[in-house]
């Protein structure tokens, strides 16, 4: 589907009681055909106030980071597993992220990005359940997702915990450096080259995994 159209089906969904109680929809905004996709938790107040994504205090700080990868905003695409603010920025509802889940289905098919970064637990909780952020973050791993197939993800803690919790902020900065090398990786598997010496990919199998497999962190040289 072309981005403009899901983006105005988007705007237009009142699938949950969300869209009764924002301000107004927030699909997310970028190159339509990043390589990289980030994902959120739900817009805050800011974001709700101007229709976009991340544009608060720690949307600031995702910038800053971008720019410490020679990234800007328009490179990539920024989205959130809400598409509406949830009142005084409560937790999402079960209900209400399930409700969302297709938008953020339809945007990965349409964007295909090579690697999706998951911006805290919210996030990482519906692509990745039952792991640990404080374990799994700056790692990336594959799954197989229902209706997208394939996907590398890449965990990072919320630039908003980052922000009122002084100590993961020198942990976030160093995560979001090695993201230019995760996406090295993915290329080079793309092309076939894969060149370590044991002619294994540097990323893991994904699909049928069994379940040590799955947990195991599949970028090895991440840490
Ligand atoms: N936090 C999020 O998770 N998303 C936003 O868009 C802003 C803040």
């Amino acid at each position: 589907m072309q981005y403009k159209i899901l983006e105005e089906n988007i705007k237009k969904c009142c699938s949950c009681s969300l869209r009764g109680t924002c301000g107004q929809v927030v699909p997310g905004e970028g190159n339509p055909k990043a390589e990289i996709l980030f994902v959120g938790e739900a817009p805050g107040a800011e974001e709700d106030k101007q229709g976009r994504p991340f544009v608060g205090a720690a949307g600031k700080f995702l910038n800053q980071m971008l720019e410490t990868i020679n990234l800007k905003r328009e490179d990539v695409f920024i989205a959130n597993v809400l598409k509406c603010r949830p009142p005084a920025n409560r937790d999402p509802m079960p209900e209400e992220v399930a409700a969302c889940w297709p938008w953020l289905l339809e945007q990965i098919r349409s964007i295909k990005p090579k690697l999706i970064v998951l911006l805290g637990r919210h996030a990482m909780e519906r692509f990745l359940p039952n792991q640990k952020i404080s374990q799994i973050h700056g790692t990336a791993v594959r799954r197989d997702i229902p209706g997208v197939g394939k996907q590398v993800f890449y965990v990072l803690y919320h630039p908003a915990a980052a922000l009122y919790q002084g100590s993961l902020r020198e942990v976030l900065l160093a995560d979001f450096k090695k993201i230019p090398k995760v996406l090295k990786a993915i290329e080079k598997e793309k092309r076939g080259d894969m060149t370590d010496k044991n002619n294994k990919s540097d990323l893991g199998s994904g699909a049928g995994e069994n379940e040590k497999e799955k947990n195991r962190q599949c970028c090895f040289d991440c840490r």
